[in-house]
């Protein structure tokens, strides 16, 4: 049956804290919205702390138009807090530890100037149990916000006004003329990606100068007494209101692996130990990792793209989302409704469409990177049922197992085949150094024998297989995989797949030998019969010809079978 067309104004991709924000106030000025999300996607706004601090930085610099910015929010999060009956905002002094004299001393010139004179509070020359031999600064107009808190009830209203949907957005569905667009049975005005750092990647935007950069967090519980302020020396720790702790954040611009890493634990550990006389015993509750979408010029992105009228974004928030969006939600708002301008500084149109836009912008995801960011919204869907069996059918230099491992970890079992010895070394050590070999099989053998390791019991159970094929980086560029070969091990990973489970398979038809390869696996994925298995050909990864190519496919579900 087909579902009635939804006519509606807006579009948005995304149910982070922009996409919320911006949903909300446009709900406000009467438009009808509907927000995607796929809330299996990474989500910087649902492991970011929250931090509020208009005073940043080694420097000291105060947030550009402060004044108006600072306002609008707390205004934003106490009318919020109203509507939504339950307290979003917790406002709590921040106490800045000096690393020098020449910090202390700028601190007081700060504090003498009138625009900063709101922020910055007295000096004290210490606080119990805290490590400042320059003593402290007290930050005012400071505090946190509760943001799984304020995305859980806004996603909920969303969901009560039919406003949300709960999906995975396809570049690929999307519709649109110089009319509007049309996504699904959806017909909009206009469409806007909010999908923080992994608009990089967006097909419209990718052009937008993004520097993401990935930032680790810990959350802790003391038995310990401790401060009741923000401590902020280097690394930070905010007191919670339900009497645990976060510290962080680490800081990198590479993003081959998205997932929490044992070093940025230590790091953080040895960060928080330093903010001390005498180190508290902490517990760790959780350990999350997120990617910031930074740009390079600091500021936003926000308006239409240039040659499509009805394709717009609103990101590019940084770490600062919290203090920023609201304001910057409110302006976009009474853009789109009443066509004031868009601030300045935040308008994409600062930033030029290149002719030939292939720019690689640092902080870009790593080919397989960007796979396993796809992939994620899968994998996380099994492990969250039950046990996850997975095979990477090309171990290689162990970039994909190490994905795969870590999320399973003890939920499942990891199966990993390359034909060279060295490629299985390099993917042990890997596993091993991670931490998550538990539970990984890997096995020197070419992949079309899989049949002949995998046991028989996950016969049509294994949930996701992956295909990375190609030569090994950085070694004998002469061991390849081969066209014959790949075709025999897909033919026996059609017969391990389980329902809904998913076959990924990286093709590159850019080296000797690649070509053949990518037809073969073309030809290969035209003869699958389509009413037991949905074969999905993404957008190139790049935008040449010899590109390397994504497939995936998808194994019906018994249900979908039987009707
Ligand atoms: N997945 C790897 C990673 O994350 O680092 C990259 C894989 S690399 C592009 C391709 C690998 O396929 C090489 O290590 C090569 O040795 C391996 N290979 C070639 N023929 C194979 C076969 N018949 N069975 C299994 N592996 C094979």
């Amino acid at each position: 049956m087909c579902e009635a067309i939804k006519y509606i104004d807006t579009l948005i991709i995304g149910q982070g804290l922009a996409g919320s924000l911006l949903g909300y106030q446009l709900i406000k000025l009467g438009q009808n919205i509907t927000i995607v999300c796929d809330e299996h996607s990474p989500s910087a706004s649902r492991v970011a702390a929250g931090l509020f601090n208009p005073v940043t930085g080694q420097r000291m610099v105060l947030q550009e138009q402060a004044e108006h910015i600072i306002p609008t929010a707390r205004q934003c999060y106490q009318t919020l807090e109203r509507e939504l009956g339950q307290t979003l905002f917790h406002e709590k002094t921040m106490l800045r530890i000096f690393k020098h004299e020449k910090e202390q001393k700028n601190f007081e010139k700060r504090r003498q100037d009138s625009a900063y004179a709101p922020y910055l509070d007295k000096q004290i020359d210490s606080a119990e149990s805290i490590l400042a031999p320059y003593g402290l600064g007290e930050q005012m107009q400071t505090g946190y916000l509760d943001t799984n808190a304020l995305l859980d009830s806004l996603r909920d209203n969303f969901i009560e006004q039919q406003s949300y949907i709960s999906a995975h957005f396809e570049y690929s569905d999307l519709k649109h003329s110089e009319h509007g667009i049309e996504w699904k049975n959806i017909h909009a005005k206009r469409i806007i990606f909010c999908q923080g750092f992994m608009d990089k990647d967006n097909p419209w935007f990718n052009y937008l100068p993004f520097q993401p950069a990935k930032g680790e967090i810990l959350t802790l519980k003391s038995s310990t007494t401790l401060p009741e302020e923000i401590i902020n020396g280097g690394k930070w720790l905010l007191p919670l209101h339900d009497g645990r702790y976060k510290t962080g954040a680490t800081y990198s611009h590479d993003l081959s692996h998205l997932d929490p890493m044992p070093e940025a634990k230590t790091e953080l550990l040895n960060g928080l130990q330093k903010l001390f006389d005498d180190a508290p015993h902490f517990d760790l509750v959780v350990q999350q990792a997120g990617v910031r979408p930074n740009t390079l010029d600091k500021h936003p992105f926000i308006g239409f793209h240039p040659k499509h009228s009805h394709i717009a974004i609103f990101n590019g928030f940084g770490s600062k989302g919290s203090m920023l969006i609201p304001h910057y939600a409110q302006a976009f708002a009474q853009h789109l409704e009443h066509n004031t301008a868009i601030p300045r500084e935040a308008d994409i149109s600062r930033i030029k469409l290149p002719t030939n836009k292939t720019a690689t912008p640092t902080g870009r995801l790593s080919l397989t990177g960007r796979v396993h960011q796809m992939l994620l919204p899968h994998i996380l869907s099994v492990c969250k049922q039950g046990d996850c069996i997975a095979i990477d059918a090309t171990a290689g230099n162990g970039h994909d197992s190490l994905f795969l491992a870590h999320q399973i970890k003890s939920r499942g079992q990891l199966f990993a085949f390359d034909i060279q010895q060295q490629a299985i070394n390099n993917t042990e050590k890997r596993l091993n150094e991670a931490g998550v070999a538990d539970n990984t099989t890997l096995i020197c053998c070419g992949h079309e024998q899989m049949l002949e390791h995998i046991p028989n019991t996950f016969l049509g159970k294994v949930n996701l297989i992956v295909f990375n094929l190609g030569y090994l980086p950085r070694a004998e560029k002469t061991v390849i995989t081969q066209k014959e070969t790949t075709i025999q091990a897909l033919d026996a990973a059609i017969q391990l797949i389980a329902p809904l489970g998913r076959i990924s398979i990286l093709a590159y038809p850019g080296h000797a030998g690649g070509d053949q390869e990518t037809y073969a696996v073309n030809t290969w994925l035209e003869k699958l019969p389509k009413h037991r298995y949905s074969v999905i050909k993404h957008d190139p990864l790049h935008g040449s010809a010899n590109s390397p190519q994504w497939f995936e496919v998808v194994r019906q579900s018994q249900a979908a079978l039987s009707e």
